[in-house]
């Protein structure tokens, strides 16, 4: 495995506090607590819809005081504290409001990287990667934020010489934390850590980190990057043993992988038929991105939550295409056969959310694209590229007059906004509703860490 080897010759030991990583604290409810200042310093909690039936999304610090956190239902938070106020989630505000603020810490450091709707690190530049001065300049962000955007919106800060440790150093202190994360601090300062926590140990590798006898911070910590490999099954491992040990790689601009969407489906969408629709949209919506990137897509995966208990996923290779129709006849196919296998387990029935990915992703000039039409049929090719145009006409006629609806109805208010052309199948799901939930679906894979 000699391409394994050279690819951490780009890893190198860094000196100092080069990273700053920041994780706004219960942000959807702070933005809510933002924009509505009667909220501030009280329990707030925020839903994906207006519907007792649901559970909260976000709990500011305040409902968390009362036991209340990210999945409590709407009523059992009332029972928990009546005064309780239950904010339907505004995505679209959540994403401007993360511009905003993203834009504000640049002022003062550069972006590395963009992990989730309220997480991103930052760069040091070297004469601030001294403990004194890189607090000074954590200082001045929170500063900033509080003045320049709002006091509802607090984070917690993490410094250390990488991202996965300054990830780890913001989670120590929340909410408005401030936290410190060096070599010499390890792996004294996270001995009590449970492995889990710590983004890049799923269940699988915990598991398996059981299996060789690490159960704590300090074994995982003593571990050599060839058992770390060994551990995880793959290089993943080793690349995870450099970040926690303070390597990092320089990062390159982030390659689009995959484009999808993920909704978690209130009851009146838990029936099957109805989840299709769901599922349907989200993949249009996911459609729409991809064109609007110039990309083409050559796989597809459905990940269903199933209820009680339990996740269903298949997934499905084609000749890249843009052509929503392909996608929408491939989505058939996959339900017809998640179908079966609930009647084949004589399982229930309702399903508590779904994920629609496009992958394999390519641009047209990818050389990778061009290998993969080798494999096309032309005519098939040709239809596609029609149909394609056609899609794109309609992404246009969707996306111009929604802009200026926008500006007309400001940015405060709650999301009313057509879209002009539909399939007439899916008229009964907000589409644009679905799409403001990139932000909120965009959860950040935990191998990014890694890279
Ligand atoms: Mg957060």
């Amino acid at each position: 495995m000699s391409e394994n080897a050279s690819q951490f010759e780009n890893y190198h030991p860094v000196r100092g506090l080069s990273y700053l990583f920041l994780d706004f604290n219960a942000y959807f409810a702070s933005v809510e607590q933002h924009d509505h200042p009667e909220l501030m310093g009280r329990p707030v909690i925020v839903t994906p819809l207006q519907s007792e039936h649901t559970g909260a999304i976000a709990a500011s610090y305040e409902a968390k005081a009362f036991g209340i956190k990210r999945g409590t239902k709407v009523k059992d938070a009332r029972e928990l504290c009546p005064d309780i106020a239950v904010m339907p989630a505004r995505h679209d505000r959540y994403v401007q409001l993360h511009n905003l603020l993203m834009a504000e810490i640049q002022r003062h450091l550069p972006l590395v990287k963009i992990y989730s709707i309220d997480e991103a690190a930052f760069q040091l530049s070297r004469s601030e990667r001294d403990p004194a001065r890189a607090i000074e300049t954590a200082k001045k962000v929170k500063c900033g934020i509080a003045e320049n955007v709002g006091p509802a919106m607090r984070a917690s800060i993490g410094l250390a010489p990488s991202r996965l440790l300054a990830k780890l150093a913001a989670e120590r202190v929340k909410p408005d934390g401030l936290t410190v994360l060096q070599l010499s601090d390890l792996p004294g300062k996270l001995a009590e850590m449970p492995l889990r926590d710590i983004p890049g140990v799923g269940a699988g590798v915990e598991r398996r980190l059981a299996r060789a006898d690490i159960t704590n911070f300090p074994a995982l910590w003593a571990l050599e990057p060839k058992q770390a490999r060994a551990i995880w099954g793959s290089v993943t491992g080793e690349r995870f043993w450099y970040g926690l040990h303070g390597y990092e790689t320089v990062e390159e601009p982030t390659k689009k992988s995959m484009i999808g969407h993920s909704r978690v489906l209130s009851r009146e969408y838990e029936a099957p038929d109805r989840a299709r629709l769901v599922a349907r949209a989200l993949l249009l919506k996911a459609a729409s991105r991809l064109r609007h990137y110039g990309m083409h897509a050559s796989s597809m995966s459905l990940s269903v939550r199933l209820r009680p208990e339990g996740r269903w996923e298949t997934a499905r290779r084609f000749s890249y295409s843009q052509d929503s129709y392909l996608f929408l006849k491939t989505l058939n196919d996959m339900w017809t056969e998640l179908i079966q296998f609930q009647r084949k387990n004589n399982a229930e029935g309702r399903l508590g959310g779904v994920t629609v990915y496009l992958h394999g992703l390519a641009k047209e000039a990818d050389s990778k694209m061009q290998q993969g039409d080798l494999f096309a049929d032309a005519a098939v090719a040709q239809t596609d590229d029609k149909r394609a145009k056609l899609w794109r006409i309609i992404d246009q006629i969707n996306a111009d007059p929604k802009d200026k609806f926008n500006r007309l109805s400001g940015a405060k208010e709650a999301s009313v906004k057509t879209r002009h052309i539909s399939l007439a199948s899916q008229s009964s799901v907000d589409l644009n509703y679905l799409g403001a939930k990139i932000a909120f679906s965009r959860v950040p894979d935990e191998a990014e860490f890694l890279y």
